[in-house]
């Protein structure tokens, strides 16, 4: 089973898109929840960190593992 890893300032894709039209989210806060912010519209949204990692597809750029791809 393939395991999600994320951080702060990841960009993640998301299996759900956005209202605005983008599915790409940046991750702003780490916690119980999540606050991740829409990259297109800029607006941001709380979600408890089970329901984010459900929602969450893959992890497009790793902010604390540059050097890994
Ligand atoms: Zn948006």
């Amino acid at each position: 089973m393939e395991r999600k890893v994320f951080g702060l300032g990841d960009i993640v894709l998301m299996k759900k898109p956005h209202p605005c039209g983008t599915n790409e989210m940046e991750i702003i806060r780490m916690g119980m929840d999540i606050r991740i912010k829409c990259t297109g519209c800029q607006h941001s949204v709380l979600i408890p960190r089970a329901k984010f990692e459900k929602n969450l597809k893959k992890v497009l750029h790793s902010a604390a593992s540059e050097a890994e791809d």
